[in-house]
């Protein structure tokens, strides 16, 4: 089997990068994968173990405890992690993308020097609190309000869905709400909310159909006092910013879910080879064969989209369409991959101790979370002019 990394395709910085990460997905998260997804763990240990291979700080500065790296190269650990256990991507991408990225974006040099040096060195995690019950793809329905007095903001409201807000090494979570409006329109802006704030809850955790091992609340917010020097980026500016993140963002899933979706070729090229049916390996049916063939092209194509995506946003020239591209062909093919895989793998494909069955389940949120793919296609057709 030819493996991208093999390829020589990438500069030799970054496939020893992405080999470092692969040694520790196998070694480290790989063992404990299956039981923190049995018992709906969070796997603390591999966190801090992330965090000590510096990767929450990958594609941050060194001035704010930041490894140097780019945004890529987060992307390439993301792919690694991906095919072993989602949830620790998601983990290490909501931390990252979602958690400390806004406040490098758009916080100002105190906001900076108070929460990235915690959160780049995965000592803290941040939350991404966008979503309300009101409020998935249409994020401009916020309904979170946060009014001005004395001094600081009161926020009220509710968030729904959110990634790494309630562990024990949560620190924050970046909400949006509602300041006011302006020209009869909502006013909406993003404020810094510790999560030892008196007034802030985050809920019992959700029971998911996948992604087990990650930690996803609800959140409540009743009269939540923060500073007024808590806004992050400008007074108003808080959904355009959020939406700037996510575009990011759909790069980082796409990577992710290229690692899902070659995890499963993976495990589906080792099993057609020493299963035996009828007397030889399923692998020497054509009918298998060619089925893993179209899973290996599904990840290949997804991984160039991504690749392109990740170059276009490094180069600081426009990426959104290729980021919603990216994000729908790759959590689309981890989504077909998994459903393959677990076929491939007859019975034992449908026993939670597979990997294969641990994707089937991850994987359904990959076309959902971060833009649902009716979302991709909204933006990629506006982009287009439509
Ligand atoms: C495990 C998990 C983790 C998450 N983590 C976070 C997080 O950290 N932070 C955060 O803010 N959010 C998070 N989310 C929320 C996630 O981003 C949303 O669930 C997602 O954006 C969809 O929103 P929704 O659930 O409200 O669905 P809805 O917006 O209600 O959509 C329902 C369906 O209608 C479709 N639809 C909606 N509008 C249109 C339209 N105009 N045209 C065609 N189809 C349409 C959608 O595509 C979807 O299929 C998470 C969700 C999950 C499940």
């Amino acid at each position: 089997m030819t493996d991208f990394l093999s390829t020589g395709s990438l500069p030799e910085d970054y496939r020893d990068l992405a080999l470092t990460v692969r040694d520790f997905a196998q070694q480290v998260v790989a063992p404990v994968a299956a039981e923190h997804d049995a018992n709906h763990t969070f796997p603390y240990e591999v966190v801090k173990g992330m965090a000590d291979m510096g990767l929450f700080g990958l594609p941050f500065p060194e001035e704010f405890g930041g490894m140097g790296g780019d945004y890529f190269a987060l992307c390439l650990a993301l792919e690694e992690l991906g095919k072993v256990d989602q949830s620790v991507a998601i983990t290490l991408e909501a931390g990252v993308s979602l958690g400390a990225m806004p406040i490098y974006r758009f916080g100002n040099d105190e906001q900076k020097r108070e929460w990235l040096p915690r959160l780049t060195s995965g000592r803290a995690l941040a939350g991404f609190g966008l979503t309300e019950p009101d409020a998935g793809s249409d994020a401009g329905g916020t309904r979170t309000t946060a009014v001005l007095d004395s001094g600081e903001w009161i926020i009220n409201g509710r968030k729904q869905f959110i990634t790494n807000s309630g562990t024990d090494i949560t620190e924050l979570v970046t909400v949006t709400a509602v300041t006011g409006t302006t020209g009869g329109k909502k006013e909406i802006s993003t404020i810094l909310v510790p999560t030892s704030t008196p007034g802030f809850v985050a809920e019992p955790a959700y029971n998911k159909v996948g992604w087990n091992a990650s930690d996803t609340h609800p959140l409540s917010l009743t009269d939540v006092r923060v500073p007024q020097e808590n806004l992050l980026g400008e007074r108003g500016r808080g959904y355009a910013n959020f939406l700037r993140i996510l575009d990011e963002g759909r790069i980082a899933i796409a990577a992710l879910s290229v690692g899902a979706a070659q995890g499963c070729v993976d495990e589906s090229v080792r099993y057609a080879k020493e299963r035996l049916a009828f007397g030889q390996p399923i692998g020497r049916n054509q009918a298998i064969a060619f089925k893993i063939a179209r899973m290996e092209t599904r990840a290949h194509a997804a991984r160039t989209a991504y690749y392109d995506a990740a170059a276009l946003m490094l180069a600081g020239k426009p990426f959104k369409k290729q980021a919603s591209i990216a994000k729908l062909v790759a959590s689309e093919a981890a989504m077909d991959n998994a459903r393959d895989a677990t076929q491939i793998f007859g019975g034992n494909g449908f026993m939670n101790e597979y990997a294969v069955a641990r994707h089937y389940r991850d994987s359904k949120i990959l076309e959902i979370g971060e833009g649902t793919t009716e979302v991709q296609l909204m933006l990629i057709g506006r982009e287009l002019g439509l």
